[in-house]
């Protein structure tokens, strides 16, 4: 059955549809952060996922980005992808705030880990979590330049 623990199902999903939600839900924080949104979505990409879920991971890593760009000047931007590859769904999330140290990138998915003074730490986990019951995986990379994270999901 496709219906998980809660009884959910997973449905047919828009990723474009779920972005706009997405800036929508986080449009104070990106006003008052000047933060410049660029998306470059693939407007037919539909798969099925626990929309809610998905939700939450995309709310996520928004929110850590625009965490991120408040410690950067400006230009202070965020960008999304979402496109379809190999029959997968290929989702990223990149800014060009601060970059993670390479020491901390093997940590971020734990759950606790955070260098926020008000953080919890159980953003990444949870965002990791959830892709995994997706059976997709979540990666991160961090430069000077841009910090990347990138979802892959199997697109059936
Ligand atoms: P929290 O946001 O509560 O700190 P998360 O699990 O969401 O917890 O993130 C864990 C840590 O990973 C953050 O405290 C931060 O150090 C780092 N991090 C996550 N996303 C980014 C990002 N986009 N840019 C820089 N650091 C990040
Ligand atoms: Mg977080």
């Amino acid at each position: 059955s496709k219906a998980d623990f809660n009884g959910t199902e997973k449905e047919n999903t828009s990723i474009s549809k779920l972005f706009e939600d997405i800036r929508e839900l986080t449009y104070p924080s990106i006003v008052d952060t000047d933060v410049n949104v660029i998306s470059r979505m693939e407007s037919d990409l539909v798969i099925s996922t626990y929309r809610d879920e998905l939700k939450q991971v995309l709310l996520n890593l928004f929110i850590n980005s625009i965490d991120a760009l408040k410690h950067k000047e400006k230009p202070r931007n965020l960008l999304i992808n979402g496109c379809r590859e190999n029959g997968q769904a290929i989702l990223s999330i990149s800014n060009n705030g601060p970059a993670i140290p390479a020491e901390n990138i093997k940590t971020i998915f734990e759950p606790f880990f955070t260098t926020k003074e008000l953080g919890t730490g159980i953003g990444l986990f949870v965002c990791k979590k959830i892709v995994e019951k997706h059976g997709g995986s979540i990666t991160c990379e961090s430069d000077e330049d841009l910090t990347v994270f990138t979802i892959t999901l199997p697109a059936t």
